[in-house]
């Protein structure tokens, strides 16, 4: 079969190698839908510290159940079929740490990850690990959700884990920083699961904030290549500035414009780490301090948040579908990577 193998940074081959082989506590999928994010041309540049090579990458994984492991639904309790349909966590929890026994499986400290220590999903089958299956970390896919829109359900999960800390109330000013699908998906469910007042968007790109704008409908874009951004959000909010911000980019200034722009009581997510090489900010803790600001990090996502994604997408609560802008064969899928490097599409999705 072709699978997508990392070998080094910037040396990424799509090649021909042997079909996978289902061990008795693991599920085999045949692929249908593995998107793509900034993370993928991440690692295509850079590699990462936990990615052991050669490796599958693709981490968005959807996919349908070919086989079955011999001791898989004994073993843990499930009842999969041949032809069911799943969808596979990215972020794998041990399910045994102190963290994860309170419930914080997002920061668990053993976390491996799917097309990291696992073949992910660029191939035409994959396996599902018995790891994946310890923490019922593959989930049925709902009739009503195509294997596109399920794909979709890691980064959306993660954008779910972000929002559960930010107690968004209804009528909340929410300010997203970053247009792309992951900026667009926190609007999705600040105004779909917590029913945010006005929200308004930025970016520095003028063209991927007019295409995330035409599908999302903030209430105002902000170029903040063009304008003071700080001072349009406080002229918006008549002063009092933004109850939630969230910034879905990897810009440091966008974390300090954050805390600038923040209202009374208001809430922040750094959702978007920054670059390892210059992970700092300036934060003018007095603001933090007089404003009671409440400042949130986030880290990935739970099991649990995968599943609630797929259900938001399927009661169309938070619908994803129309975000999916480009369909590619695996044989593209290095022309995906350029796509969401270049920010021209909202989401690209790749089907093996
Ligand atoms: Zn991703
Ligand atoms: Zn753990």
């Amino acid at each position: 079969m072709k699978a997508l193998r990392f070998y080094a940074p910037e040396d990424v081959r799509l090649e021909d190698v042997p079909e996978p082989e289902c061990g008795p506590d693991e599920v085999k999928l045949r692929v249908r839908n593995c998107s793509t994010c900034g993370t993928d041309v991440k690692i295509f540049y850079n590699g990462h510290q936990n990615l052991t090579p050669p490796r599958t990458i693709g981490h968005e994984i959807a996919g349908e159940v070919v086989e079955v492991g011999a001791d898989v639904n004994a073993t843990y309790g499930s009842d999969w079929k041949v032809g069911d349909r799943a969808q596979v966590i990215a972020a794998v929890p041990c399910g045994e740490c102190y963290e994860c026994t309170k419930g914080w499986m997002a920061v668990c400290q053993n976390q491996t990850s799917v097309g990291y220590q696992y073949d992910g999903g660029f191939a035409e089958y994959m396996i599902v690990p018995k790891q994946v299956l310890k923490v019922d970390g593959l989930n049925r896919i709902p009739d009503n959700v195509g294997y596109d829109e399920a794909s979709a359900a890691e980064p959306f999960a993660c954008a779910i884990n972000a929002q559960e800390l930010l107690g968004i109330e209804a009528g909340d000013t929410v300010v997203v920083f970053g247009a792309g699908p992951i900026g667009c998906m926190h609007i999705r469910i600040a105004r779909g699961v917590h029913q945010a007042g006005p929200v308004y968007l930025v970016d520095v790109n003028a063209e991927r904030l007019k295409m995330s704008a035409d599908a999302v409908q903030p209430e105002e874009t902000i170029n903040a290549a063009e304008v003071d951004v700080v001072e349009r959000v406080m002229e918006l909010t008549g002063g009092r500035g933004a109850d939630v911000i969230i910034t879905a980019t990897a810009a440091n200034i966008t974390q300090e414009q954050a805390i600038a722009m923040a209202a009374r009581n208001g809430r922040i997510s750094f959702f978007g780490g920054l670059p390892k090489t210059n992970p700092t900010i300036t934060c003018d803790s007095n603001v933090v301090h007089y404003r009671q600001l409440h400042i949130h990090g986030a880290n990935g996502s739970a099991p649990e948040h995968n599943k609630r994604a797929l259900e938001y997408i399927s009661t169309g609560q938070v619908p994803v579908k129309d975000l999916i802008t480009e369909h590619v064969p695996l044989e593209r899928v290095l022309d995906a990577f350029q796509i969401v490097k270049n920010g021209e599409a909202i989401k690209v999705t790749v089907e093996p």
